[in-house]
């Protein structure tokens, strides 16, 4: 049961049984099904049970418990599909392609020659940048922010 469920989600509606999924794991903090829509056999996404929209908002327990569900799930979703590798990915907020607001992990399993490409294809055209471009974004982001 989600201790924040958000009744418009429907990995909420998930976690809680309320639609169905087939789930693969399930612990006291996470929830594990098959993608609907999979982008190859295997793809999985993992949640917490908890509804979080964004990364950032995830506490650390959470988030803890999220990467290593994560962990679990990877050998097991490799093995079970006999894939030769996966992509592991989030894709947070809108700009970066987020449908669900609902944090999920996918989990995709990759095959040598399966015409896909990796993870460096998801943003758009590489930016040019100059070395005091590269010092200001690597401070601000030690810094926290601008
Ligand atoms: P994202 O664009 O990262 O938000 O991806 C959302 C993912 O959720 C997509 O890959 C969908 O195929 C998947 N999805 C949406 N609804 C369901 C559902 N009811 N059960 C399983 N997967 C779903
Ligand atoms: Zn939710």
């Amino acid at each position: 049961m989600s201790s924040n469920r958000d009744d418009d989600c429907i990995f909420c509606a998930i976690v809680d049984g309320d639609i169905p999924a087939r789930i693969v794991r399930e612990t006291d903090h996470t929830v594990a099904f098959l993608d609907a829509n999979p982008l190859a056999p295997g793809h999985t996404l993992v949640v917490p049970r908890d509804h979080h929209e964004r990364v950032a908002d995830l506490p650390e327990a959470v988030s803890e418990t999220l990467f290593s569900e994560v962990t679990q799930l990877v050998p097991r979703a490799e093995a079970a599909v006999d894939a030769d590798g996966l992509n592991v990915g989030i894709n947070d907020g809108s700009a970066a392609g987020q449908e669900v607001p609902h944090v999920h992990v996918h989990v995709v399993p990759r095959f040598d020659g399966d015409g896909g490409a990796p993870i460096h294809a998801v943003a758009g055209e590489r930016p040019d940048l100059s070395e005091a471009e590269l010092d200001d974004i690597a401070d601000a982001i030690e810094r926290g922010g601008r």
